[in-house]
């Protein structure tokens, strides 16, 4: 490009979302111009489960959550909890949650989330098999392990939800357990077994998209952006430095940060950050073949390579990235239960990592146009799914542009539903 200053399209944020955008719309002809802070602890995308899931069909706001959040408020170690903002638009999205909190709401989304996780698997499958990125990914499926017949109960109750949509879960015996997963103990009551579940290192999924993309042309820009606004046709994008770009479209894709940008556009998106923590053990004295949750606990272990990642804990409503003790110790002391072989010694040393998962208060993302404006689009909001469902959001993003149909209804996705 000849001046890197103008492109037909600027994305703010380069997480999972902004990068696959990226990805698609370059693979479609068009130059564009990636501008992140660039700074690793900002993203949601590095430290993650690592998960694709075409069996996480049930959005977040589902009847009992509230009540969960409520009651769980007061235990400090506890796998979900809200932590109430001294701010009006805590509220105002609280009301939201509870409001989408309902029977109905979980069977109008089941369809589209499954619908967006497929595809999203389907896309890493083949993105995996063009480009061969090394990002460990694997597709072996995923466990479910219930140490109670009253959440094994449950566990059949979701599974039988995803039947009609495709979705194969499978009651595996102790002994197949024990076959399946040869290198690790397990101490479980219960196990189902999605088989259609992928997973990988997303720390190297991320890096080595960043490099593919430089590879495929794409410009990146380290700095942050402070205003995106529309000029007659174009978009003008200024970050905090001063630099400036134009360019026929934008995307925001900034994660939980992506509010504060529409803000300025006059546009109401309402995110809450949903922290969760990763702990990372390399060589772990056993190790898994396949991501392992514990149903109780909510906690995953998901094998990367060599280590071992255990990964959980929702807390609504803090937007800091600080690390609270008392959760990280709860996501430990889960561990030896399901696996009795760990202990809580092995975990010293290892630094837990945090991030902000970008939540609407509806459970779905928020994908296309940002009406009024015709060249501004969104794509955050998804909540526990970003990774699984970054390549799907991406491909629907750049086809929307290319001024195709994109291929999934993006009614109940609107970014301006609320
Ligand atoms: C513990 C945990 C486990 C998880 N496990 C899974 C899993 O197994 N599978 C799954 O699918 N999802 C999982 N998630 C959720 C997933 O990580 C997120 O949904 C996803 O990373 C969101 O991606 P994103 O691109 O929208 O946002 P991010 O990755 O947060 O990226 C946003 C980017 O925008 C940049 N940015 C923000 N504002 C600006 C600005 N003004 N100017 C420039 N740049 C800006 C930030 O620096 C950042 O790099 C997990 C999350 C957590 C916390």
């Amino acid at each position: 490009m000849s001046n890197e200053k103008k492109a037909d399209i600027v994305i703010v944020g380069g997480g999972a979302v902004g990068l696959f955008t990226a990805y698609y719309l370059t693979k479609s002809g068009a130059q564009v111009i990636l501008v992140d802070q660039q700074r690793e602890q900002l993203s949601c995308s590095h430290g993650n489960a690592g998960l694709v899931v075409p069996s996480a069909y049930v959005p977040l706001a589902a009847p009992g959550m509230i009540t969960k959040g409520l009651k769980w408020m007061l235990s400090s170690t506890s796998p979900f909890a809200i932590r109430p903002q001294l701010k009006l638009s805590f509220y105002s999205w609280l009301w939201q949650f509870m409001q989408n909190s309902s029977e109905e709401h979980v069977t109008r989304s089941l369809p589209l989330l499954y619908q967006l996780n497929q595809r999203g698997s389907e896309l890493f499958d083949s993105f995996y098999a063009e480009e061969k990125l090394a990002c460990d990914y694997q597709k072996l499926g995923h466990l479910v392990l219930c140490k109670s017949d009253k959440r094994f109960k449950d566990e059949l109750e979701t599974a039988a939800l995803g039947k009609p949509l495709g979705v194969e879960a499978i009651e595996w015996s102790k002994d197949q357990l024990a076959a399946e997963e040869p290198n690790i103990e397990i101490d479980t009551l219960r196990t189902v077994f999605y088989p259609g579940d992928s997973h990988m290192n997303p720390h190297k999924l991320i890096e080595n998209l960043k490099l593919l993309l430089l590879d495929m042309g794409v410009v990146r820009v380290e700095g942050e952006v402070c205003s995106v606004q529309n000029r007659n046709k174009k978009v003008l994008t200024v970050l905090q430095n001063g630099e400036e770009f134009h360019s026929n479209d934008v995307v925001i894709s900034a994660g939980v940060w992506s509010d504060k940008l529409c803000q300025k556009l006059g546009i109401k998106l309402p995110l809450l950050p949903g922290k969760g923590y990763t702990l990372t053990m390399d060589n772990p004295s056993q190790q898994a073949r396949r991501p392992i949750f514990f149903a109780e606990a909510k906690v995953v272990a998901t094998p990367m390579g060599d280590s071992l990642r255990f990964g959980g804990t929702l807390e609504l409503g803090e937007m800091r990235l600080h690390i609270n003790q008392a959760r990280v110790k709860g996501i430990i002391e889960s561990i030896p239960k399901y696996l009795p072989t760990f202990n809580m010694s092995q975990f010293k040393g290892i630094t837990p990592w945090c991030g902000l998962r970008p939540c609407s208060p509806d459970g779905l993302p928020y994908i296309g146009q940002c009406p009024p404006f015709k060249n501004i689009y969104i794509a955050t909001g998804h909540a526990m799914l970003g990774l699984s469902t970054g390549p799907v959001t991406g491909k629907i993003i750049s086809d929307m542009i290319a001024g195709q149909q994109p291929e999934i209804d993006l009614t109940a996705l609107a970014v301006d539903r609320f």
